[in-house]
């Protein structure tokens, strides 16, 4: 099954205005080199109607970086309803990042219950799942990504997963300059594939499944030679229009 490769910039809570701008203008200025990769890019909220219209008619992507659970607009202060990224431009909404997890306890079942609100509002979303070192070290990757994948696909059900991305991002590689090798990388999208897999063949085969953590010009080509891996959730370096290009370029050879 040949799946499209795809490159999401993550650019957390960085940029301005001119930043933006900047930024946009680079990355659409190299995008006819890697035309058959999707590229998205991951704007804080407020920023998502400029970068919409910087975005023009290229084809860039646009996402969110988060959303609220909530079904219906109200009384939540502080949240971003789904529907309300969609009208600034959003597709697509990055759930359960492993900054959102660590830092403001989201719940594997809080993850499940926010892709299951982002498809009802027509947004398809990038679901992050990834285990910490201490987790690595103790032998429990497989057992926290199934947990953190099954608990998805226990509420959403297999078919939503053919309008998802999975990322997988190891915690101790993000932000940290410290790569999974590409193997490490290969055996847990092929993990996670499987137990796409096990509920339907051909969703398996052709879910996207993302590598993240500290991925570079330098080190793209080879994490993305996985068989099982269809590109990158990119942080520090999609803030540079240069290496987030070169990035792209690696999936697209
Ligand atoms: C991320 O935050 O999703 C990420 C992968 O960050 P970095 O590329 O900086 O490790």
């Amino acid at each position: 099954m040949s799946r499209r490769y795809m490159v999401a910039g993550n650019w957390k809570m960085n940029g301005s205005l001119a930043a933006n701008a900047e930024l946009v203008a680079g990355i659409s200025a190299g995008l006819s080199a890697c035309a058959d990769v999707e590229v998205l890019v991951c704007p804080p909220a407020g920023y998502l109607t400029q970068v919409k219209e910087l975005i023009g008619n290229s084809a860039i992507k646009l996402g969110a970086q988060n959303l609220s659970d909530q079904a219906k607009p109200g009384a939540f202060t502080g949240e971003m309803h789904g529907q309300m990224l969609s009208e600034l431009g959003a597709t697509h909404v990055i759930v359960g990042h492993s900054e959102r997890r660590s830092l403001y306890g989201e719940t594997n079942e809080l993850v499940a219950a926010k892709v299951q609100t982002a498809q009802a509002l027509g947004l398809t979303p990038v679901l992050c799942v990834g285990e910490t070192l201490e987790q690595r070290d103790g032998g429990q990757t497989e057992s926290v990504l199934k947990l953190q994948l099954e608990t998805v696909l226990d509420l959403v059900g297999v078919e939503a997963f053919s309008n998802l991305v999975v990322a997988y991002e190891p915690v101790w590689a993000i932000g940290t300059g410290r790569t999974a090798s590409a193997e490490q990388a290969q055996d847990a999208h092929a993990f996670l594939r499987g137990l796409i897999a096990q509920r339907n063949a051909t969703i398996g085969g052709s879910v996207q499944i993302l590598y993240g953590g500290s991925v570079k010009p330098g080190n793209a080509a080879e994490l993305f030679a996985g068989a099982d891996v269809d590109g990158g959730l990119i942080g520090g370096a999609s803030l540079k229009s240069e290496d987030f290009l070169g990035i792209c370029r690696a999936a697209q050879a």
